[in-house]
């Protein structure tokens, strides 16, 4: 079996997405999310990726929470809405760092659950996971994961095991724009 390790986001976009390639690859989840503001937040969406993972027996890697990296990756970026440059930045962080310990652990295969998320753009989302993943020799697996299903078995899954839904994107801006009551 090949060997994938999967950036999750959090555990809503995830969990059907690990429920899928746990039999198809030798599956690792790695937890790399700088973005997610404030620290309790973080560290709820990381309890959850937790919980979804041991459902499966799935490894789980915990790199560290970086906000200051995200923060300098960000800084001088416009700040417009979600979708724009300030998002395209915030992929290519996580996945970056995900396609870095795979290089160096030995991983031929990443993937991003970040498609999954209703609002994500899988074409640019899968157009940086390319370009990040193909100069370190490993290959991206492009998929739109909000397609084939899985969103709704996403759902179900969500529901059977009450987890936990945000209901901002993660940065601070996001929190700041529902808080003004935009949708995100
Ligand atoms: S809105 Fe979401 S994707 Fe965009 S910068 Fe914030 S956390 Fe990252």
């Amino acid at each position: 079996m090949e060997r994938l390790l999967l950036h999750v986001c959090c555990a809503p976009c995830s969990v059907a997405i690990i429920e899928e390639l746990r039999s198809v690859y030798g599956l690792t989840a790695f937890f790399y999310n700088p973005n997610i503001y404030p620290e309790a937040e973080y560290l709820k969406r990381k309890a959850e990726v937790i919980r979804a993972c041991g459902r499966w027996n799935i490894p789980l890697v915990d790199q560290d929470r970086e906000n200051e990296r995200w923060e300098e990756r960000v800084s001088g970026i416009p700040q417009d809405r979600e979708g724009g440059s300030r998002c395209s930045a915030c992929f290519r962080l996580r996945i970056r760092r995900t396609a870095e310990y795979a290089r160096e652990h030995g991983f031929g295969l990443i993937a991003t659950s970040l498609t999954g998320g209703r609002n994500k753009r899988s074409l640019v989302i899968n157009a940086i996971g390319r370009a990040v993943a193909e100069p370190l020799g490993l290959e991206f697996v492009r998929e739109d994961w909000k397609r084939k299903g899985r969103q709704e078995r996403g759902l179900a899954l969500v529901r059977e095991m009450g987890i936990y839904r945000q209901d901002y994107c993660g940065c601070r801006f996001s929190l700041e724009d529902r808080r003004k009551g935009s949708e995100i």
